[in-house]
């Protein structure tokens, strides 16, 4: 079930992970960074799930350095979706982030996300431009964005794009599980909820 605490903070930022020790770090201390220029609070939502790396051992790490950071750890590896929800029902914030462990979502980004939801959108669904996925996978991703545009009516570049931002309202509203997470913009559209892209 989800949690139905009031909101307590602007900004939520909920990273999955899956064998991501590496990564962490620079993408805590870039995320924070951004918040900080923002003058905004923030929470750091990582969601350690089953690694069998030094994953859950960073994120403890983590918590000493920057007090915004926050660990859910699964018992198993569930996957991303499961990942997400986990994060999601434990997060705080008015504005909530969903980004990639890797580091392949630029936490510089994160204000061109907040200009649009602070100009009315309930969903911000990133775009890669310069991707750099291997040729196949962009094919795919294009007759995959191109078919759920024509069977949906949601048109979007990059639907499954890991860097996306919700009102809180949005995550309240829209259960995730299974593979359903690719299809968070579609699910909200139709809940009613205004839906771009950035
Ligand atoms: N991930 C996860 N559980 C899994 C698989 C992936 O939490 O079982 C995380 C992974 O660590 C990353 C995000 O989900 O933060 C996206 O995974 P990946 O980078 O493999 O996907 P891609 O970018 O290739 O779509
Ligand atoms: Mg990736």
């Amino acid at each position: 079930p989800l949690d139905r605490r009031p909101a307590t903070l602007p900004l939520s930022f909920v990273i999955p992970g899956l064998n991501e020790a590496e990564s962490l770090p620079e993408l805590a201390r870039s995320i924070s960074a951004v918040a900080k220029e923002l003058g905004q609070e923030h929470e750091i939502i990582f969601v350690d799930d089953g690694s069998t790396d030094a994953t859950w051992q960073v994120i403890a790490g983590l918590r000493e350095e920057l007090p915004s950071v926050r660990g859910v750890r699964l018992r198993a590896n569930f996957g991303k979706a499961m990942a997400l929800s986990a994060g999601f029902a434990r997060a705080r914030g008015e504005t909530v982030f969903m980004m990639d462990a890797d580091l392949q979502d630029d936490p510089k980004d994160i204000p061109k996300f907040l200009e649009a939801i602070a100009g009315g959108l309930d969903v911000v669904v990133g775009w890669k431009v310069n991707r750099l996925d291997p040729a196949n996978r962009k094919v795919l991703s294009r007759i995959f964005n191109g078919t759920v545009g024509l069977v949906t009516g949601v048109r979007l570049h990059d639907m499954n794009c890991g860097f996306k931002a919700f009102r809180r309202e949005v995550i309240q509203t829209i259960p995730i599980y299974g593979d359903l997470f690719r299809f968070i913009p579609v699910l909200a559209k139709w809940q009613g909820f205004s839906v771009g892209e950035v």
